[in-house]
């Protein structure tokens, strides 16, 4: 079945200076804020089910948007946005993070303190409106794990959010996208209904393509990567040419700024 709209992926939303955010985990506000306001004029966003469920074909190109990580600034910054457009979102939460902050990276001293919600900010999220999905139980590299380390961590983590929520969750997304033909089985097995990567053309039901969007993007790269077309384009010989051939001076104006 084909995806017949684009899913998004954001983890943290403040602003903070780029040198105290080395992995790029923030969206500055201003930039979420027109993000929003320019989804809310030129595209129809929508549940994450729909997508899956292929309902969001007519009209404006449909857009699912999706948080990894766990982020408490989901609930301080990115929510108040959301709201004021209606919009719905898909939190995914490393279990075993819960109430600490982001480690998994090594951290410079001056880094910024990414916290991660505790049980009861996830149980607001979901009281709010919002899907809470699984991103993993240790935010693993799990297409490297032994495959019944791989199936634990998926396991631990689906329990871990079961006691939280109240009810199964539906959907996971691999920790940096990452996945294997084994990965993808044990989150089946789980009782999950639906996996998602990132950067990924579509690999079923278990392989959901999904598009990161990041603080470096220009506008105009925000509008075509949430316009349907992107990932296919972008996995097409020609733009793949062109990219390899601009990226070391891209890199080059990244560095400048
Ligand atoms: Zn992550």
């Amino acid at each position: 079945m084909e995806t017949s709209g684009t899913v998004i992926v954001y983890h943290g939303v403040g602003s903070s200076p780029p040198d105290r955010d080395p992995y790029h985990m923030l969206m500055p506000i201003e930039s979420f804020e027109w993000q929003m306001a320019f989804l809310a004029r030129k595209r129809r966003v929508v549940p994450l089910e729909w997508i899956l469920g292929g309902r969001a074909t007519a009209g404006r190109p449909a857009v699912a948007i999706t948080f990894d990580d766990g982020y408490r600034s989901f609930l301080t910054a990115a929510a108040p946005v959301l709201g004021q457009h209606g919009f719905p979102a898909t939190l995914f939460i490393p279990t075993g993070w819960i109430g600490e902050s982001m480690r998994w990276e090594p951290q410079p001293a001056d880094a910024v303190d990414l916290e991660i919600m505790t049980p009861e900010e996830i149980q607001a999220c979901q009281d709010m409106g919002y899907e809470i999905g699984s991103h993993g139980h240790a935010h693993a590299h799990m297409a490297a794990l032994p495959p019944s380390m791989a199936e634990a961590d998926v396991a631990e983590s689906m329990e871990r959010l079961t006691g939280i929520l109240g009810h199964r969750p539906r959907y996971l997304a691999y920790p940096w996208g990452e996945h294997s033909a084994t990965v993808r089985g044990a989150v089946e097995q789980a009782g999950f209904q639906a996996g998602f990567s990132i950067n990924q053309v579509d690999a079923g039901q278990f392989g959901r393509e999904r598009v990161a969007i990041r603080r470096s993007d220009p506008r105009l790269v925000f509008e075509a990567k949430t316009s349907g077309r992107y990932l296919r384009a972008r996995m097409s010989f020609v733009p793949r040419l062109t990219l390899r051939l601009m990226l070391p001076a891209l890199d080059w104006y990244r560095r400048q700024r």
